[in-house]
């Protein structure tokens, strides 16, 4: 469960761009010792300590994907196994007036206990390990709130969509599968065109950009690659973080170009322009378009394998699990189980859709902006939280943004070419 609200958490608050800290001794001219020799003297200025705890801080990530992953389907097949969902629906049953609100219901009581299950991992992960590696700056009651918040927006958000999707998925018959993708992604593209409006504000204070400096060529460069833009946001991500990012959020006219308060406390303005193009990319790009079509074509497959291996699983398991029909609510974590082994499987190709995506803002970014060595400082504060130098295949599996060396490459290669 928790991989499917991590892409569309990851969907919803739009597309997270940069951050790093690190003054540049010496910048040698990639028009004459070569991209890649440039490069490698931007990525030798990260000490080879703080290189390791990147490394291994990213790494771990892999890792702890897997653990998610094993842990969330311990979870839903312990729901199923021990008879709790088919007595969570009969206890909703009782309280509910007719069958409309049971899904809901149903859902309110799933998400917690399933909270409630993966918690132990959830703080590791969220709070203790950020801690360890120095990227986390909230103490754990803080933190612990802004849980609770997240968790009370995913009951009332979940509760809408189950009563829409099982009212669909009582009406129709085989052809359930493509309704049920249809009500998902309509209700993913409304929460991200609400989200930057009603669900970031919960979390951080948003204010425009007020220092003109820094903000008049920002919305000169917006005006100059028709973004009829009058602001800039800035967020006190420094509530929460250490890392520097900035996004793009919003749809179908919410949206909104942020940068963190981390990014303008520790970046060069030539660092922050170059952010700045690269978030410019994703909105003139059409990126939010162009995942949500991407993600839709996954999540219908997605649906479409949860109505082949659902009959067989809840047929094989009837006297154990005691759930019916796909439009059953106790059904409901043989559904997330099939989802979420399905997205994990698909990680590769998740990344791959995100990191594509990313490097052609990158690209627009450059051309843009105007600034490869800003970008590539701005790659450098990123390598706070991703390693700058994997393997080829390691970038494919498990990079969702390019990787320091990949970015700092594409801006020397900009530099080089260059007239002079
Ligand atoms: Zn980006």
């Amino acid at each position: 469960m928790r991989s499917l609200a991590v892409v569309l958490l990851f969907v919803a608050l739009g597309l997270v761009g940069l951050a790093a800290q690190t003054t540049i001794p010496s910048r040698p001219d990639p028009a004459i010792v070569g991209p890649e020799a440039a490069t490698q003297a931007y990525l030798a200025t990260i000490p080879p300590d703080k290189r390791a705890r990147s490394d291994a801080y990213f790494e771990g990530g892999y890792w702890l994907d897997l653990w998610d992953t094993l842990w969330s389907a311990a979870v839903l097949v312990l729901l199923l196994h021990s008879g709790w969902s088919a007595r969570l629906r009969d206890w909703g049953g009782r309280f509910a007036p007719g069958v409309f609100l049971v899904p809901a219901l149903y859902w309110i009581a799933f998400l917690v206990i399933t909270d409630a299950l993966s918690f132990p991992l959830t703080a590791y992960t969220g709070f203790f390990r950020e801690h360890q590696y120095g990227l986390a700056t909230q103490t754990f009651g803080p933190w612990f709130v802004d849980e609770l918040k997240g968790l009370a927006i995913s009951a009332v958000a979940g509760a809408v969509l189950m009563t829409v999707l099982y009212a669909v998925l009582r009406r129709t018959g085989r052809s359930w599968w493509i309704w049920g993708a249809t009500v998902t992604i309509a209700f993913l593209a409304f929460f991200v065109a609400i989200a930057p409006v009603y669900v970031a504000p919960l979390f951080n204070t948003y204010q425009p950009l007020r220092d003109e400096s820094i903000r008049e060529p920002i919305l000169r460069m917006a005006r100059a690659n028709g973004i009829a833009a009058s602001e800039v946001w800035e967020v006190d991500a420094s509530r929460q973080t250490t890392r520097i990012s900035a996004n793009v959020s919003g749809m179908f006219g919410t949206e909104r170009i942020t940068l963190n308060d981390n990014l303008l406390k520790r970046a060069s303005p030539a660092a922050i322009q170059a952010v700045m193009g690269h978030e410019m990319g994703h909105y003139v790009l059409n990126h939010g378009y162009k995942m949500l079509v991407s993600f839709g074509v996954l999540i219908t497959i997605g649906f479409g394998l949860v109505a082949w291996l659902y009959p067989r699983l809840a047929a094989r398991y009837r006297d154990r699990w005691r759930i019916e029909g796909v439009a059953d609510p106790a059904g409901l974590p043989l559904i997330a189980l099939i989802l979420t082994l399905y997205l994990f499987a698909l990680t590769p190709l998740v990344n791959t859709i995100v990191r594509t995506n990313e490097y052609e803002a990158d690209i627009f970014g450059l051309n843009a902006a105007r600034q490869p060595d800003g970008f590539a400082e701005a790659a450098l504060l990123l390598s706070d939280y991703r390693k700058l130098s994997p393997g080829p295949l390691e970038e494919i599996i498990f990079f969702d943004h390019p990787s320091g060396h990949t970015r700092i490459f594409a801006a020397m290669r900009w530099k080089a070419e260059q007239p002079r």
